[in-house]
């Protein structure tokens, strides 16, 4: 929104509220402009592709789009105090982080669970994890022929595949899976397919290579990063997973005949040998570690991908003098991700909420300055450089869910064009499954993203006890009565 006083701000207001009512009322004949999706990414050829994208299987986007500049994308592990840190920086800019600890997701464990509950009504079981709250797992349909009938008590292999959530458990699935370095094998489905982010041929080359290699009744889905590799890698990757499926099935049984369950068989927690497989690709230019975290990671891509090998390094803070996010500046860019304000260059800014429902992005052009000095044009240059760096702080934050981004007000077409486009370019690179909706004719954009992990500002805040996250003392006073020394300072 531009910088306004007096009565002009009123109005400002006013139409900001007839802005968001019209959202809500009109939603379906306000998306005037509709951005073309990279249907790609949507497509799907068989009901486990989606699988390949999601957080613990997910790849990093392969191809380059061929006008953006080539992003030199490095990837940075640091291990301190017992606790892992990684971040993926593109030309220097933080644009992932994670931490060992507080942004762990349980998504992918694997555990003999007990049944502690059936809900007949919407086919679904109660399933004691041994962990903090009980995961709930869909069942099939209870007339379908083979489906086992589970009662209270009995063990059950299950996967976590949704993190839990407020009140509401873990998601569970009986059907497990296993990523790998390039596939994820599916012991017990026989879909074989390839990521949707494959290129076609490729995707047939790898899908011929996975049909020869798997025995029948197992399914696998080519990873992203599978691209260029060959059979003899795919060979190997499978060989690791299926000796780790066996040994889970052995130790399942195991515990399952000896009444030892709840208990968690598998766990994805190392967080660097899961970045590294997740994460790291061609299209880094370097994986840099510090502290001992080296030598295991440099052994996996050895293991996995010789041919990067070179680009791993250890990074000594006795020699280069300082420790590796000091150099990269990580500390500040990450305090930058928390705050609810973010400066872009030329003096716009980003006020960045959540709600219950949403996260909203208000674009304000405040003091943003522009050469040419229209009105028009600062609107729209602002807003271009709101879209590159909402790009980025979503996939920082790594926000979920509904965003709504209320960009400043641009009378052309064209230039609403421009902006979608800058939006939909900085979302390139995340690899979060992810759509941006049109723009309204007032200006509001909606993004939906699946968030990777716990988000940045969850994991590094806690709610306020006095206000539960509101921000505001409510009194039985008009607030005017108490003068402000009485008034206790606001604590937010
Ligand atoms: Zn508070």
């Amino acid at each position: 929104m531009q910088q306004l006083s007096g009565s002009a701000k009123e109005n400002k207001i006013t139409s900001k509220l007839q802005k968001r009512r019209g959202l809500l009322s009109k939603v379906g004949e306000i998306r005037v402009l509709v951005v073309s999706r990279d249907s790609s990414s949507f497509a799907q050829d068989g009901p486990d592709v989606e699988a390949a994208d999601s957080p613990v299987l997910g790849a990093s986007f392969p191809f380059p789009v061929p006008c953006a500049p080539k992003k030199d994308k490095k990837l940075l592990i640091r291990s301190h105090g017992g606790r892992v840190q990684a971040s993926v920086l593109e030309n220097g800019i933080l644009v992932e982080h994670y931490s060992s600890g507080i942004t762990d997701t349980s998504v992918g464990n694997i555990y003999a669970g007990k049944v502690s509950g059936i809900l007949p009504g919407i086919e679904s079981a109660f399933i004691n994890l041994g962990e903090e709250k009980a995961g709930i797992l869909r069942l099939p349909p209870q007339n379908k022929k083979g489906a086992p009938r589970l009662r209270y008590g009995d063990p059950v292999l299950v996967q976590v595949t949704k993190d839990p959530r407020g009140h509401k458990g873990a998601s569970l699935s009986s059907k497990i899976s296993l990523s790998g370095r390039f596939m994820v094998l599916m012991p017990s489905s026989s879909t074989v397919g390839a990521s949707s982010k494959l290129e076609g041929r490729e995707r047939a080359r790898l899908r011929k290579a996975l049909n020869e290699i798997l025995p029948k009744g197992e399914g696998a889905i080519a990873r992203t990063a599978a691209a260029g590799c060959s059979k003899e890698a795919l060979e190997n990757d499978y060989e690791a997973l299926e000796k780790c499926w066996r040994d889970i099935e052995m130790r399942y049984s195991r515990l399952a005949s000896s009444g030892r369950y709840p208990a968690l068989l598998k766990s994805d927690s190392d967080l660097a040998l899961k970045l590294t497989r997740d994460v790291f690709n061609d299209s880094f230019s370097a994986l840099q570690v510090q502290g001992r975290e080296f030598e295991k990671v440099k052994a996996y891509v050895g293991e996995m991908n010789p041919e990067l090998l070179d680009r791993v390094k250890r990074w000594d803070p006795s020699l280069e003098e300082e420790d590796i996010f000091d150099h990269y500046g990580i500390d500040e860019q990450l305090d930058q991700g928390l705050e609810r304000t973010v400066e872009l260059p030329n003096g716009g800014t980003l006020v960045i909420d959540k709600t219950e429902a949403l996260t909203a992005i208000d674009v304000n052009s405040a003091k943003f300055s522009s050469r040419s000095g229209e009105m028009e044009n600062t609107a729209t240059k602002c807003n271009i450089e709101a879209a590159k760096e909402i790009g980025r702080q979503l996939r920082l934050r790594d926000i979920g869910g509904m965003v709504i981004v209320d960009f400043i007000n641009m009378h052309l077409e064209s230039d609403r064009q421009l902006v979608l486009s800058a939006l939909q370019k900085a979302m390139e690179g995340d690899r979060s499954k992810h759509a941006i909706e049109g723009m309204t004719s007032l200006g509001l954009v909606e993004i939906t993203r699946k968030k990777l992990g716990q988000g940045l500002v969850e994991s590094f805040s806690r709610e306020c006890e006095n206000c539960h996250g509101r921000g505001l003392i409510i009194s039985h006073e008009p607030a005017k009565a108490t003068g402000p020394k009485d008034r206790p300072s606001p604590q937010v």
